[in-house]
């Protein structure tokens, strides 16, 4: 694969940059390998990392801009859209600054015959595999915990974001992380394979489609490699009866349309009960004619191009080949000529399950509206689907709402409000069936590549 980053605004190439040569991967893992064994043995190692994340979120915050033009020239995203995933990064980091070391305080354990406790540990060099979608903040998620709890990171993005790589590299350095904290890979899936496979790696973390996850989930099988999957996601976005509709409008066009998409928790499923289905369907062709297709950095575009030709081509055969099975082009029409990768957003109604585009995951401005007869239909519909990431439901009875949630079969759901608007670290981000396995951010984050290691005191039986 060639690293290079191509505007898919303007097609023009920025910048390529070359493969690294094996012996560029064997010294990045001597000098994180080096590290984490130096962090094992200092003292209030933790505590110095935390101020360290403090310096990435101040030093984020001073290359915003650049950081932002470096995320937009890669993947075509708003220059707006760029700046809310910094913001949304100094988030994170400033989280485990502040939480880290409570996080990771011991927990005791009350047994018969004494007592014990379980401490945290580092593990060793993980390796994360991100996407492009998010360049920035995929990374992130992975390395502030695993930062934090002494576990250095090497990481592979996309091949068409290397520019957001260099820069994710760049402002840790900046920031004071010691040598080996952080490096960026332009590396082949051979050598992936290799680095999974390298006993000083304790673990691999990977974001991005079902096909990335089985590949990278059989290389960590076969090395015992302990592995964190985020896979895509089909959300359902359930409107009960007492929905606020007034509410429901305000989130309906950035639920769908936000990042042109390209969201693995986008609300790709629309599920209505007839009650309200005709108005809110009206609503959403309504916020799906309200956009302005332009140019990312200016702020008057509100929806960007595709991340890339092929990006565009996929979604133009699959909305066809949706149709083609039977679904309705109920609003919008593919145009399949349209410059600098726009897709123009679609929605879709009649998509049945013997539809094969049913099960797969529309990755850009295409709605999925369907019709329920009624919540409990509304349930079973959001649960026919190969993936279980996150989940919307919008009801004014906010706490039936949440018994709603309970029924759906996912990672993560939202009671009215866009799923987005909660990407608070705090909150443990991750999903169910082919939506993958593991937790990033949160408590669960920083202790997905932990060693729970277990302490036993025999202290009020002793043996002898
Ligand atoms: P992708 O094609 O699977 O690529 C993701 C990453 O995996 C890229 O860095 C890619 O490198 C690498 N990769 C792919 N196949 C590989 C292999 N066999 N060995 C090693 N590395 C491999 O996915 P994408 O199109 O970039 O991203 C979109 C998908 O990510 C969607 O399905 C979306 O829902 C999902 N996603 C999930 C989450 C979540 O948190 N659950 C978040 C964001 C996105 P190259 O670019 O070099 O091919």
């Amino acid at each position: 694969m060639a690293y290079q980053t191509l505007n898919p605004y303007t097609n023009q190439v920025i910048k390529k940059y070359a493969n690294v040569d094996d012996s560029f991967v064997e010294n990045a893992l001597t000098k994180a390998d080096n590290l984490y064994r130096k962090w094992r043995n200092e003292p209030n190692s933790v505590e110095k990392r935390m101020e360290i994340l403090q310096n990435i979120a101040d030093q984020i915050r001073k290359d915003r801009d650049e950081i932002s033009t470096a995320i937009v020239n890669d993947m075509g995203k708003l220059f707006s859209e760029a700046q809310q995933e910094l913001d949304v990064c100094i988030s994170i980091a400033e989280y485990y600054a502040k939480n880290a070391k409570t996080l990771l305080s011991d927990k005791g354990i009350q047994t018969p015959t004494g007592q014990a406790h379980v401490e945290y540990h580092s593990t060793g060099v993980i390796m994360a595999v991100e996407p492009w979608n998010f360049p920035f903040y995929q990374v992130m998620r992975v390395f502030a915990p695993n930062f934090a709890l002494g576990n250095p990171l090497l990481f592979k993005l996309a091949s068409n974001t290397p520019g957001s790589a260099v820069a994710f590299e760049k402002v840790v350095k900046d920031a004071g992380a010691p040598e080996g904290s952080c490096i960026n890979l332009f590396v082949s899936y051979d050598q992936i394979d290799n680095i999974i496979a390298d006993k000083r790696v304790s673990g691999v973390a990977l974001t991005g489609s079902e096909k990335a996850g089985q590949q990278i989930a059989v290389s960590a099988g076969r090395n015992l490699t302990k592995s964190s999957m985020e896979l895509g996601g089909s959300d359902p976005f359930i409107v009960l009866d007492d929905a606020d509709l007034t509410e429901l409008q305000k989130v309906l066009r950035v639920s769908r349309l936000a990042n042109v998409g390209q969201i693995c928790v986008s609300s790709k499923r629309l599920i209505v009960t007839e009650k309200n289905y005709a108005k809110v369907l009206q609503m959403y062709k309504e916020a799906f004619s309200d956009v302005k297709l332009g140019d990312p950095f200016k702020e008057d575009t509100t929806l960007a191009p595709l991340s890339s030709k092929r990006a565009k081509q996929e979604l133009i055969e699959k909305v066809n080949n949706a149709v083609k099975h039977g679904a309705t082009l109920e609003f919008g029409k593919v145009n399949e000529d349209l410059s600098n990768n726009f897709f123009e957003p679609v929605i879709l109604t009649n998509l049945t399950p013997d539809n094969p585009e049913y099960w797969d995951e529309f990755f850009g401005p295409v709605g999925l509206v369907f019709k329920v007869k009624d919540e409990q239909e509304a349930v079973t519909v959001a649960n026919k689907s190969n993936y279980g990431l996150g989940g919307t439901i919008f009801g004014a009875d906010y706490k039936h709402a949440a018994k709603i949630a309970s029924q759906v079969e996912t990672g993560m759901v939202v009671i009215n409000h866009y799923f987005l608007s909660v990407t608070y670290p705090e909150l443990p981000f991750g999903g169910v069936k082919n939506s993958g396995y593991g937790r990033e951010l949160s408590e669960e984050g920083i202790k997905t590549f932990a060693n729970a290691e277990m302490i036993y005191i025999n202290k009020d039986d002793p043996v002898i």
